[in-house]
């Protein structure tokens, strides 16, 4: 079982949508835009008032960290 840490899950920033966007971190990271499929808002990096797009950043740059140190142990 492996889990892809280039896919992330976030809230929707349009409040009364409630829906997740699933997007992929490296297509993002390469600036192209991801959109609520139940809403269709646009989020994109250039974005940088989105707060949640930048936590969910966090913890993905988090998550790379503690990958690669892992693998470099072994
Ligand atoms: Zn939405």
């Amino acid at each position: 079982m492996s889990k892809e840490l280039t896919n992330q899950t976030i809230p929707c920033p349009n409040s009364g949508c409630g829906g997740l966007i699933t997007f992929n971190t490296s297509e993002l990271f390469q600036g192209k835009e991801i959109s609520c499929l139940k809403c269709n808002s646009v989020i994109s990096l250039s974005d940088e008032s989105n707060e949640l797009v930048e936590d969910a950043f966090e913890k993905f740059e988090a998550m790379r960290e503690k990958y690669i140190e892992n693998k470099s142990n072994g």
